[in-house]
């Protein structure tokens, strides 16, 4: 991988400088809910089925798509896919042309410092194969901002 390859445009990256640029938040596994009458987006704690709350990471990244129909490739993906990425998302940012946040692993050195800085949902999920989807509502979670148009 190129030296601070994470500074290079998004679409330059090699796969796995695009794979190395994600910094391990699992904010992207939550369910998130729509409101209807202003389309305003809130994060719940309610976790993929393959989510491991432990670890902070898909289960079985490789066969992803195929495990979960619902999964997506954000590489693959139309620019519209940002829209729904969580603000702090490394990806995000850098389609933005933002900079990466000293809490990022690539900036600090250090893979805890995601989990440190409180950005991570490491132990504060739960899966959704324990909720039923009538109560998602109540899983709204404020720790993560609504998401601004980008
Ligand atoms: S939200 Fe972005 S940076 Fe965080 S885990 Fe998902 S893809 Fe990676
Ligand atoms: S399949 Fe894996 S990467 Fe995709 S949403 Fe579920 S836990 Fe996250």
């Amino acid at each position: 991988m190129r030296e601070r390859f994470w500074e290079a445009p998004l679409a330059s990256l090699s796969n796995d400088e695009w794979e190395a640029l994600c910094d391990g938040c699992g904010r992207c596994c939550l369910h998130k809910l729509q409101d209807e009458d202003d389309d305003a987006v809130f994060f719940t704690d309610i976790a993929c089925h393959l989510f491991d709350p432990e670890q902070c990471r898909c289960r079985d990244y490789p066969n992803r798509l195929k495990q979960v129909p619902d999964c997506l490739s954000i590489r693959a993906q139309e620019d519209e896919i940002y829209d729904w990425l969580p603000p702090t998302c490394a990806y995000r940012l850098r389609y933005q042309d933002r900079p990466l946040p000293v809490w990022h692993p690539l900036i600090s050195g250090r893979a805890d410092s995601v989990h440190e800085a409180g950005i991570s949902v490491r132990h504060r999920t739960v899966s959704e194969a324990d909720v039923d989807e009538e109560d998602y509502e109540d899983h709204i979670i404020l720790w993560i901002k609504p998401q601004l148009p980008l």
